[in-house]
């Protein structure tokens, strides 16, 4: 696919033109990365309508890290309800868990960086290898407004680190806008949110904020600089950070 070409045709193209675009291109070669926050379900809300229209199974998955705060499986069992799909719902590798328990206790991330993105590599990055390896590329509800890490993303990008293509259709969208079409669209929603959650990740590890804190200051809040789970982006690319014993 001719991603340069992709980005100049859809940039500003409503997300059900953009969903049609990422289908036509790839069909059922592509997947959804979903975890269950207030972008991921507008995103599913639309790519399960849009497959549903061109006849194609929605694939969807989520990276069930094991640490997710039960909200988080109600919703997205209510998600499943109420669209009529399964999600393909990945568990982190037993041995390497019960491995990084036993050398640094259940909530060894707090004690330091380097533990918790062990942790975050054994939770969240091996699945999700595992999760993106049938396809040829996936979608994220990532936006721009979120952190300046994101400020950049395109809606296309080439994924060095998975080598797959890469789409964040969400991009331009702002946080009013999502909750305006999840109220019209009457969309299932986290119910963390309406305790004061802006981000929704593992239990231990995501709290609500106060008034004036930055919406991605509720994750990770304990440490003052690293704040990506080796998932996403930097600079606009996709870099996946390198862990000791890697
Ligand atoms: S967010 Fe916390 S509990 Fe979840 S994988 Fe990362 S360090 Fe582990």
């Amino acid at each position: 696919m001719d991603i340069t070409a992709f980005n100049t045709t859809l940039d500003t193209a409503d997300l059900p033109t953009t969903i049609a675009g990422i289908l036509d291109a790839f069909g059922e070669r592509v997947v959804v990365a979903s975890s269950l926050s207030l972008e991921d379900q507008v995103l599913t809300h639309y790519w399960v309508k849009a497959c549903q229209a061109q006849g194609v199974d929605p694939h969807i998955f989520v990276l069930d890290t094991g640490r997710l705060n039960p909200e988080t499986y109600t919703v997205l069992a209510e998600t499943e309800q109420a669209y009529g799909f399964r999600y393909q719902v990945y568990s982190p590798d037993t041995q390497a868990v019960e491995a990084l328990v036993q050398e640094h206790g259940i909530n060894g991330f707090y004690t330091s960086v380097a533990v918790r993105q062990q942790c975050c590599f054994v939770r969240k990055v091996q699945p999700l290898q595992r999760a993106l390896a049938p396809y040829d590329a996936w979608v994220t509800g990532l936006r721009r407004l979120q952190s300046p890490d994101r400020a950049q993303l395109p809606l296309a990008e080439w994924d060095a680190g998975h080598d797959k293509t890469k789409f964040n259709p969400l991009i331009h969208w702002t946080e009013e806008h999502l909750w305006a079409v999840v109220d019209s669209e009457r969309i299932p929603m986290n119910a963390l949110y309406a305790q004061g959650y802006t981000s929704i990740g593992c239990a231990p590890c995501t709290r609500a904020i106060q008034p004036g804190e930055s919406n991605r200051s509720g994750r990770w809040w304990w440490e003052t600089s690293t704040k990506e789970c080796g998932l996403h982006v930097v600079d606009g690319k996709v870099v996946r950070k390198k862990q000791e014993g890697q």
